[in-house]
């Protein structure tokens, strides 16, 4: 692994550097419905300058790049300060992934532009009560009728399903073997009647999540991916997809300097922030452990280009970036004090709501892609050779 970039890799920082310099729009509108058309425009916009589906293949319309080449444009699109996309995500780092690698040819045909373009957004129907961390527990049921699968049922915390066009869907088509067989994995169009949708807001105030209800919504057989009953082994390449892709250092470099920026325009005493030897202590433990999470996420990058595959890096990757990140998230809030508190208060004060905003969403990092738990989980099985748990 070599942290420096190649002659290459330094070029095509360069050009990521310089569109993103000259095309990056303002920074994201706050309510749900700015954020999706933004995210809507951003995405065509991506588009047509070529940065679109960077790591998919070519042949689908993507850009081809290397595992380290979308590493390094992650890095650049955080120092850019670029629009979080989280509401395209599951189209373009799920549902595209899953399809490309098994999708029916139709399937490809008809779905991975309209991705690209940013025309059609994508949810993800997976956890359900009492399935989250234990998916295929899950239970909605898809019953073959014909050239249909009825299905009914319910799932939860489906992020963006107000906003989508479609989703990938699991559901259970035979109840009688082993839970991780009888699973299967469906493309649903939310117009579908029989699909009732309720919102579930979170403690930031929005409503990203979502309750999906099914009432015998018809399925055509033909939106399965894989075959019937055997949908567990596209859900793996969905996670594994999920879990072996981040950068997550990126954002948090730039986090942690507006933090060092904050704290030395934030008075204390005599003088700022900065002068607390505990802040100014902190601040350097994030400094270094930003470092180190971007060493990890080099070395998750560099297996994957070799073997295909994440790693156990994966892991740690995720888990010590959402702990940091709360930890980042909640010195920021120490030095604000009451006055970061009032999300849309006094903008010199508060830094106008962002920090308060950010601390309550860090709480989901740990949570969603797999909690902390099941992270620690994988190391102690993979990493360090664990029996189970009872
Ligand atoms: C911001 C966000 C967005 C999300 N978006 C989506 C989405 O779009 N679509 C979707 O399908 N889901 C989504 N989820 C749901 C997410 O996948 C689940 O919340 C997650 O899988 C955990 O499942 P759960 O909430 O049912 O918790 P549980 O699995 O019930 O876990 C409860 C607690 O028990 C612990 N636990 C569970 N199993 C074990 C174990 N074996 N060993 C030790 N501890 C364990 C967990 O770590 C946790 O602390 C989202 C979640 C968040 C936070």
């Amino acid at each position: 692994m070599d942290l420096k970039d190649s002659p290459d890799e330094a070029r095509f920082r360069a050009e990521a550097r310089a569109w993103l310099a000259a095309h990056r729009p303002e920074p994201a509108a706050r309510s749900a419905e700015e954020q999706v058309a933004l995210g809507r425009r951003w995405q065509r916009a991506l588009y047509d300058g070529g940065w679109a589906g960077l790591d998919w293949p070519r042949e689908y319309g993507g850009r081809g790049a290397t595992v380290i080449e979308s590493l390094i444009w992650n890095e650049e699109y955080a120092r850019a300060w670029a629009p979080d996309m989280t509401q395209l995500a599951v189209g373009l780092h799920l549902t595209g992934p899953t399809l490309i690698a098994c999708g029916a040819d139709w399937q490809k045909q008809r779905f991975l532009e309209p991705i690209l373009k940013g025309d059609e957004i994508w949810c993800q129907g997976f956890s359900e009560p009492g399935a989250g961390s234990d998916l295929a527990a899950l239970r909605t049921r898809g019953e073959i009728q014909g050239d249909e699968i009825v299905v009914t049922g319910q799932k939860i915390w489906t992020s963006f399903a107000r906003y989508a066009d479609w989703c990938i869907l699991v559901v259970r088509t035979d109840a009688s073997g082993s839970k991780h067989h009888g699973l299967t994995f469906l493309l649903v169009d939310m117009q579908t009647p029989g699909i009732r949708i309720r919102p579930l807001r979170e403690m930031t105030g929005h409503a990203w999540f979502n309750e999906v209800f099914f009432d015998e919504a018809r399925i055509p057989q033909a939106n399965v991916v894989g075959e019937i009953d055997h949908g567990w082994a596209v859900v793996m390449t969905t996670l594994d997809v999920e879990r072996g892709s981040s950068a997550p250092h990126a954002k948090l470099e730039v986090e942690v300097a507006r933090l060092v920026a904050l704290a030395r325009r934030t008075p204390r005493g005599r003088g700022s922030a900065l002068d607390d030897p505990g802040i100014r202590d902190r601040l350097a433990a994030f400094a270094s452990e930003v470092r180190i999470l971007r060493v990890t996420a080099y070395r998750n990058a560099s297996r994957v280009q070799e073997t295909g595959q994440p790693g156990p890096e994966g892991s740690t990757l995720k888990l010590s970036w959402s702990e940091l990140n709360q930890r980042v998230k909640d010195l920021a809030l120490e030095i604000l004090g009451p006055a970061g508190l009032v999300p849309e208060g006094d903008p010199l004060a508060a830094d106008d709501g962002f920090w308060a905003h950010e601390l309550l969403w860090a709480r989901a990092g740990t949570i969603y892609a797999g909690t902390s738990e099941v992270q620690r989980n994988i190391l102690a099985r993979r990493v360090l050779g664990l029996p189970r748990g009872g």
